[in-house]
């Protein structure tokens, strides 16, 4: 297939070209296209042949539902049987944003977008590129992030082109995703209310809201009494070719414990990278293989993916990673690294 790279400014859109690429949208192509939090693989959501066409170009196993991304929160009501009572403020606060809400779904989603599933997730993108392609479009779109499935979740175009170039329509590069992790899941069809998968918006930030929300226990545990509800969220994902453990520990000593394990490990022929996400002491490992994406949470966040994508282009065997809080987007960061790394975790 002949893939199309189309640039453009979000901050100063060029509308002509949004309109032919909401042109390929609606008539059944795939989109690349930027969001806050990571790039999407888009799709018009009651076509069921161009949806399928993303699983296709994703190797997306069939099981794991699509998120339906919609430009404004008035075509909600379409897509759910009814709006749970305490959602409408959700909405009103976070939407546009990184945020997906999980309702029960009405008929005329497709079978193909839940996996079959009784509920549909929902949400309404603030990436302004993002919300002028979806309404130009003029219906709902499908859109997981635009990776080939497992590898990490794509936060620049360059990225997308290395996963998809050759089997999507058009890749839209907007730049750099200001977010970097994928949106937060919130079931609001169970009470009390459970976040599916820590993202953009923060389980401390709905707490103002949100009387006793749950965080599903499958996120931060590998266990067999606890699967994630997210069928997404149960796949070895967001990994790089690397092998990853995080390291976890007293940030006093973190470093020096990391450059012990580093030692040891290089000592068996391993080609090892640090992921230093910690501020304190970092100049340790200023002769060793290293990325950076230390700085606020946000910052962290943000770097995360790229980081991993980097390591991979550098050949490592291993990636030992620095743990970060389970704070606001902390908590994002961790189960993603968490996941990148199969569970397997060390603490010192
Ligand atoms: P991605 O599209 O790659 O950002 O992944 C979407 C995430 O949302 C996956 O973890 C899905 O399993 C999850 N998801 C999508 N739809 C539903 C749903 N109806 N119920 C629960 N989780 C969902
Ligand atoms: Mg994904």
């Amino acid at each position: 297939m002949k893939t199309q790279i189309i640039k453009i400014d979000p901050l100063n859109i060029d509308h002509k070209k949004l309109e032919y690429a909401a042109n390929v949208l609606k008539s059944g192509g795939l989109v690349a296209f930027p969001t806050e939090t990571v790039y999407g693989l888009g799709a018009n959501a009651l076509n069921e042949k161009a949806v399928k066409a993303i699983f296709t170009a994703k190797g997306r196993p069939s099981d794991n539902p699509l998120i339906v991304h919609i430009s404004d929160a008035k075509h909600t009501d379409k897509l759910i049987k009814a709006m749970p009572k305490n959602a409408e403020q959700i909405i009103n606060k976070f939407w546009p944003g990184p945020i997906t809400i999980v309702f029960e779904r009405s008929k005329i989603v497709p079978d193909i977008i839940t996996a079959g599933l009784d509920t549909v997730a929902i949400r309404v993108p603030s990436n302004p590129i993002a919300m002028k392609l979806i309404e130009l479009s003029s219906v709902p779109i499908a859109a997981p992030s635009a990776n080939s499935s497992g590898k990490p979740s794509p936060t620049t175009a360059e990225h997308v082109i290395e996963d998809l170039f050759g089997k999507v329509d058009i890749i839209i590069d907007g730049g750099v995703c200001q977010v970097g992790v994928e949106s937060t899941v919130l079931d609001m069809t169970l009470e009390p209310n459970m976040i599916l998968r820590p993202g953009g918006v923060t389980k401390e930030q709905l707490s103002l809201y949100i009387k006793n929300i749950q965080l599903d226990a499958g996120l931060l545990q590998k266990s067999e009494d606890a699967i994630p509800k997210a069928p997404g969220m149960k796949y070895k994902h967001y990994s790089p070719q690397s092998e990853v453990i995080v390291v976890r520990g007293n940030v006093k000593v973190l470093s020096r414990k990391i450059k012990e394990l580093y030692t040891s490990y290089v000592s068996t022929g391993k080609k090892v990278g640090v992921l230093i996400t910690n501020t304190e002491n970092k100049l340790e490992y200023s002769d060793i293989n290293n990325i950076d994406i230390s700085g606020s949470l946000e910052k962290t966040a943000s770097g995360l993916f790229k980081a991993l994508r980097e390591f991979d282009e550098m050949n490592m065997d291993l990636i030992l990673a620095e743990a970060v809080v389970n704070e606001g987007i902390g908590l994002a960061v961790m189960n993603r690294l968490l996941k990148a790394a199969g569970y397997n975790v060390v603490n010192i």
